[in-house]
């Protein structure tokens, strides 16, 4: 952020850049090498409040406009991820510590997000459903909710707040975010996109700081819906609040302990590239990364030999640099609590198969020393063994090779025992195994023969269990965003009811 001013960034709140009420600031650094992106104003309750004022504000003139013209102002935001896609891809990497391909396509993610919202604005809203009574013509029409709060995490800095704010922008809400602690600087950039489009004044407000912002979003009566990305800690917090409260809804995605099973059918190609990928790409820090490895005993050897080479060789380095696989781990608490799982996994008796949690000197490249730098970590563990380490999410390359013997519902029995149910992979050249585990695994995201990574924005996002809850993410976030009305209107001068219901009137005299 070198070219931008000295001063603070601000929040953009009510049409206005803003200091807030407080005059403390954070900064933003790159995870790679501890460098100093940007100092930003910390949100206070007191700004949030503002910010909610103004959303609710801008509501009804926003509301009444058509869909169209308010997804016009979308598609300029569309254009910007495209012509700038490798500009801010480069700064998604800085920010957030992705190899840049990865930086690269959270930014076209989040362009297919806003083109996904803006083209349905032409799309047919509702049904047209048929009545009993040949005279009735009814729809299912949907309405916005009001002020939406959007609270999103660092992992998917510029494409998981489009997720949450696109639709809900074009569906006619108005929005308050809270973009995460740790990527400020793209929280920035997404709110100058938004100003130089055109969003009317108060219609989208970001308030940049911690998670006291983001809960006074959350206890703010005025806000109708929350739409929430980030831990299971701070999730199921929300939906207590929520929980049961009338008026008031939140569409909650959580983390995983995302498994992945290997049949004795698998083909052992697909099944090594799919495993790599989803426990190492953007160093385990996905809420769909693999931690745990559902492998059958006849290919265990072969599998475990080959995965084992993979994780020692896999390149962690600059995540500016095309040949880096992992960049580092987000901040310094996480690396902490990386380590602290491998530790746990071997107070609990895994057989550890490889462990670059800390890396040798000479593979932190040089100037990069203040990174948070992990390398993977692989054990093997008892399926069956109640163990901490194969079923808490850890959030990093961390994984657990599980040696089953049995068929397809033997493996899924270990898919299914943890608490959480995100996303999963079967992998399988036998067709009756794949339809098994997509009609069996407790997930919201199931894959055949791929990784458990690499959601696209036309299907749902979500999770079961204690992933989640509703999908504020991806296309059903309509969902959670619009209010469905069943409209019925009478075109006859008759009231006739429906199941034979008697419309007439009786008096005591009849
Ligand atoms: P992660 O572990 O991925 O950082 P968090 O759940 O801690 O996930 O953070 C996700 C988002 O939730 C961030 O924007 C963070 O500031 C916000 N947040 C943290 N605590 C709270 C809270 N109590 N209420 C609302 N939002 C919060």
């Amino acid at each position: 952020m070198s070219d931008q001013p000295e001063e603070p960034h601000r929040h953009y709140v009510d049409g206005e850049w803003t200091a807030g009420e407080s005059e403390e600031t954070f900064v933003s650094q790159n995870p790679a090498t501890g460098e100093t992106l940007g100092e930003f104003y910390q949100g206070t309750p007191a700004d949030v409040e503002r910010a909610v004022s103004a959303a609710e504000g801008a509501y009804e003139e926003w509301r009444a406009m058509s869909y169209i013209d308010r997804a016009e102002v979308l598609w300029d935001v569309y254009h910007e991820l495209r012509d700038r896609t490798d500009e801010l891809g480069e700064i998604v990497t800085r920010e957030c510590g992705k190899e840049i391909s990865e930086g690269r396509a959270d930014v076209v993610e989040a362009a297919h997000m806003v083109e996904w919202a803006a083209g349905n604005a032409r799309h047919p809203h509702g049904d047209v459903v048929p009545s009993e009574i040949a005279a009735k013509d009814a729809y299912m029409r949907r309405k916005p909710r009001g002020v939406v709060g959007c609270i999103t995490p660092w992992n998917f800095p510029v494409a998981i707040p489009f997720w949450h704010m696109a639709v809900a922008l074009v569906e006619g809400n108005t929005v308050v975010w809270k973009p995460a602690e740790q990527t400020p600087w793209c929280g920035q950039i997404v709110a100058e996109m938004m100003v130089d489009a055109g969003v009317p004044d108060g219609v989208f407000n970001v308030v940049q700081g911690f998670g006291d912002a983001g809960n006074a979003i959350v206890e703010d009566e005025r806000v109708s819906t929350i739409l929430f990305t980030g831990s299971a800690e701070v999730g199921h917090k929300i939906d207590e609040k929520l929980g049961g409260v009338p008026g008031r809804d939140a569409a909650l995605e959580m983390g995983g302990k995302n498994g992945i099973v290997i049949t004795a059918n698998a083909d052992l190609d697909i099944a090594v590239h799919s495993a790599v990928m989803s426990s190492f790409k953007t160093t385990g820090q996905r809420c769909v990364s693999s931690e745990r490895l559902i492998v059958h005993t006849d290919v265990y050897d072969e599998f475990k030999e080959r995965f084992v080479d993979l994780a020692e060789d896999v390149a962690v380095g600059d995540p500016l640099d095309e040949d880096t696989f992992m960049g580092p781990l987000i901040e310094n608490p996480h690396r902490v609590k990386v380590e602290e799982y491998a530790d746990l996994a071997r107070e609990e008796g895994v057989n550890v198969l490889v462990d670059r949690t800390d890396l040798d000197a000479d593979e932190i490249p040089d100037g990069h020393e203040d990174g948070h730098w992990v390398g993977p970590f692989v054990y093997e563990a008892d399926p069956d063994a109640d163990l901490r380490c194969t079923h808490e999410e850890v959030f990093g390359p961390h994984v657990g090779l599980l040696e089953y013997d049995g068929d397809i519902e033997r493996a899924v029995e270990i898919h299914n025992d943890t608490q959480y149910g995100l996303a999963g992979a079967v992998v399988s050249e036998d067709y009756r195994e794949i339809n098994y585990y997509r009609d069996h695994a407790e997930v919201g995201l199931a894959y055949g023969n791929l990784p458990c990574i690499g959601a696209e924005v036309q299907l749902p996002f979500g999770g079961v269990k204690k992933s989640g809850k509703g999908s504020p993410s991806a296309r059903e976030v309509i969902e959670a965003v619009t209010e469905r009305t069943a409209w019925t209107l009478n075109n006859s001068k008759d009231i006739q009811m429906a199941q034979g219901l008697s419309a007439d009137i009786k008096t005591e005299e009849d």
